[in-house]
């Protein structure tokens, strides 16, 4: 009998299962990959100072400094290499927005992420940037499909992967836990993304997708960090580049549209004066939540149901750090901050 049945192998389901295997645990993970799921998608960006406003992300103090030491520390387990920890650099819109940065310099609260002001434009990078910017620290990407890549190869090792579509309702509860196809599971964890919304046991979570996209597109000088105002430009380890993104709450279908397209490049022609050639669209959805933070459990009746799920547009800076907290949840059963907890929504379940 395994510990644990994890449904699906994006970055949660990945990341999730690796640190439980690294506590000792046993694990099964179930994963029908498609082209559209979030994690396939996703340009994979860490950046702790968001938004037109430019202020701290949710727990940037406590995610970012776990952050690319965490990755590192994969990368060497994996034996692959998928952190690029490039920084980000972000014109100013005015000099009143340097002088404020020019202030926060200073603030102990703001220090670990500014690499540098930028007095002037950066002229190489071809921007509307006559104000300067902002050259954020502890900022990067991580190529997610990489890192989903290597720690496949590593659960296939461990006879801990299957390629296949998790049906509930073959799910058949045990005296001990749970059967499903033939083999015991003492729990099950879903790290399914939105399609957690298809389960009897979390259909009534408040979660929603937002669709987005993401152009590859070929230019004549590649930056040597990502470029972001309004849209990112993201320099990667081949010729291309990858611009986005856009977030849509009402869509039609998973596709890439016209629409989604001239959207990102009007924003680009606010951010560079570069010529662009677009090779390609990419779109998905994120799994996004009402309150705009995770869903991490346990479910309100059944024992043994568990949930890792809602990162939305941030996986990559929420998910590890989140994974060790929810790991020694089911080790040591240590708390869950309130934010994240399943809890907060149990109100909104209904047995009957
Ligand atoms: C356009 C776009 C850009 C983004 N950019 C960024 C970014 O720059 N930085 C960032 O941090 N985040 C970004 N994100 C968000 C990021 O992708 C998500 O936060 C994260 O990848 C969510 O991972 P997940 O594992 O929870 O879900 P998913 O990636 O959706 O993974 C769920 C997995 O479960 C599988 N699955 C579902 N149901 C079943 C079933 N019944 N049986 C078997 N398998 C199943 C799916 O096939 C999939 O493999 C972006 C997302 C989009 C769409």
């Amino acid at each position: 009998m395994k510990d644990f049945l994890i449904i699906g192998h994006g970055l949660a389901g990945a990341i999730l299962s690796h640190n439980l295997l690294e506590q000792g645990f046993t694990v099964e993970v179930l994963d029908q990959p498609s082209n559209n799921h979030s994690s396939s998608v996703a340009a994979g960006l860490y950046n702790p100072v968001t938004g037109r406003k430019m202020v701290k992300t949710w727990a940037a103090d406590h995610l970012f400094p776990f952050l690319e030491p965490y990755y590192k520390k994969l990368e060497a387990q994996l034996g692959a290499s998928f952190l690029r920890p490039i920084g980000i650099y972000r014109p100013f819109f005015s000099y009143e927005d340097q002088n404020d940065w020019d202030m926060k310099q200073s603030e102990e609260s703001y220090k670990p992420f500014i690499s540098k002001i930028h007095k002037k434009g950066i002229e190489s990078y071809d921007l509307h940037d006559e104000y300067g910017g902002l050259q954020l620290a502890q900022s990067g990407y991580v190529k997610i499909p990489d890192l989903l890549e290597a720690n496949k190869k590593s659960l296939v090792q461990e006879n801990s992967y299957q390629e296949a579509y998790f049906n509930p309702d073959k799910l058949e509860k045990t005296n001990a836990g749970f059967n499903y196809m033939g083999n015991d599971y003492k729990a099950v964890i879903y790290c399914n993304g939105l399609r957690v919304l298809q389960t009897d046991h979390f259909g009534w979570l408040p979660m929603k997708g937002v669709k987005g996209e993401v152009l590859e597109a070929k230019t004549a000088h590649q930056p040597e960090t990502i470029l972001n105002r309004g849209v990112f430009i993201l320099p990667t380890d081949h010729d291309t580049t990858r611009i986005g993104s856009n977030y849509q709450n009402q869509f039609e279908d998973l596709l890439p549209s016209k629409k989604g397209q001239q959207e990102i490049l009007d924003k680009l022609q606010k951010l560079s004066r570069a010529k662009y050639e677009i090779l390609n669209t990419v779109a998905g959805v994120r799994p996004a939540t009402k309150d705009r933070r995770p869903i991490i459990g346990k479910h309100p009746e059944y024992e043994h149901i568990y949930v890792f799920n809602g990162f939305g547009s941030k996986g990559v800076s929420l998910i590890p750090y989140f994974a060790q907290q929810f790991t020694a949840f089911l080790k040591e059963n240590q708390p869950l901050w309130d934010e994240v907890n399943v809890s907060r929504f149990y109100s909104s379940y209904d047995s009957q």
